[in-house]
């Protein structure tokens, strides 16, 4: 069997973000109104601090406001939910992101609850929730749905056009991952199976799939053997790995050289899922900021 085609993450989330920026300045010019992104970190972890930072400069380089909110650890929940509603309130905001994980002593439900569903741009709110969870077959995204999966799903239909029909299984059944991606994927005509660590005989099941996303966070799990010959392979994974030289290697939850021998298409990590995250973000902005223009939806 040939070897998998990679499906080149970084640049199909440079196209779109090159389509976001166009259609920032097309709102700049028609409406004057400049999407604006809030990003609220609590606490100073360090990856969740890269996150952020990299988030903030995608949006200004795309054309957009950015306001970065950085608050201590101690944080109480209430200063946290009293910033929200200024930034529900706040009219130059389209988008606000609270960085996840909060600190502990924070409900993190609680708090996603109180962004403004129409400024979710995470697509964490149950409103949101709810509406991806009830979509018919084929009926637009006109709301904020949840940047991986976005991502994964465009990767998919750039990957092979029409869905229709395939038989998917999503390893990995999150809130934030693979319960959203799953439901893209009924959307999209998909026969959906999810998978996770109670699944009986997952190596059988992941060999019925065309179709294979893996979000589980287990470094090189899903094994080639595992893969039906010619599938699209999606891994949503990022773990870190040691390497020589005291440094780390990035790899995901597939086996990638084993995979690659099989799978007729193949994210790789990085560079597959990852760079379509926040380039989804930036699209979530647009779109809210769009709406609150008066505009329609648009599928750029
Ligand atoms: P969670 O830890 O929230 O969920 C993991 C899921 O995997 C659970 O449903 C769990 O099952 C399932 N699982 C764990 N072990 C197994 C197993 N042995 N067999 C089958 N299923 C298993 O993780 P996330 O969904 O948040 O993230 C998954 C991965 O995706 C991580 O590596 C994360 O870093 C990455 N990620 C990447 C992003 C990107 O931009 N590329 C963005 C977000 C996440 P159960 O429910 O039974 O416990």
């Amino acid at each position: 069997m040939a070897a998998a085609k990679l499906i080149d993450g970084k640049t199909i989330a440079a196209a779109l973000r090159k389509r976001v920026g166009k259609g920032v300045a097309e709102l700049v010019a028609a409406r004057h109104v400049k999407p604006g992104l809030a990003t609220v970190l609590v606490g100073d972890d360090p990856a969740s601090e890269v996150y952020v930072r990299s988030k903030g400069r995608v949006a200004v380089e795309l054309g957009m406001a950015s306001f970065d909110h950085r608050l201590p650890a101690s944080t109480t929940e209430a200063d946290l939910l009293q910033l929200i509603a200024r930034l529900n309130g706040d009219p130059a905001v389209h988008g606000i992101l609270v960085q996840l994980p909060l600190p502990r002593h924070i409900d993190t439900p609680h708090v996603l609850l109180a962004v403004d569903p129409d400024k979710d741009v995470d697509g964490f709110h149950p409103m949101n929730v709810g509406r991806l969870g009830s979509i018919a077959a084929g009926a637009p995204l006109d709301f904020p749905v949840p940047c991986t999966p976005l991502g994964c799903s465009m990767l998919l239909a750039d990957a092979l056009g029409s869905l229709r029909g395939k038989d998917a299984v999503i390893v990995g059944r999150s809130t934030l991952v693979g319960r959203p991606v799953a439901q893209l994927l009924l959307r999209s005509d998909c026969t959906v199976t999810i998978a996770h660590s109670r699944t009986r005989d997952l190596p059988a099941l992941c060999r019925t799939a065309d179709i294979l996303v893996v979000a589980i966070g287990k470094a090189e799990f899903v094994r080639g053997d595992w893969i039906k010959p010619g599938a699209a392979v999606i891994d949503v994974g990022i773990n870190r790995l040691p390497a020589p030289g005291g440094k780390t290697k990035l790899v995901g939850d597939v086996a990638f050289d084993e995979a690659r021998e099989i799978a007729g298409h193949l994210t790789p990590v990085p560079g597959g899922v990852g760079p379509m995250t926040v380039a989804c973000l930036m699209y979530n902005t647009l779109q809210e900021a769009r709406r609150r223009a008066g505009l329609p939806f648009a599928a750029i």
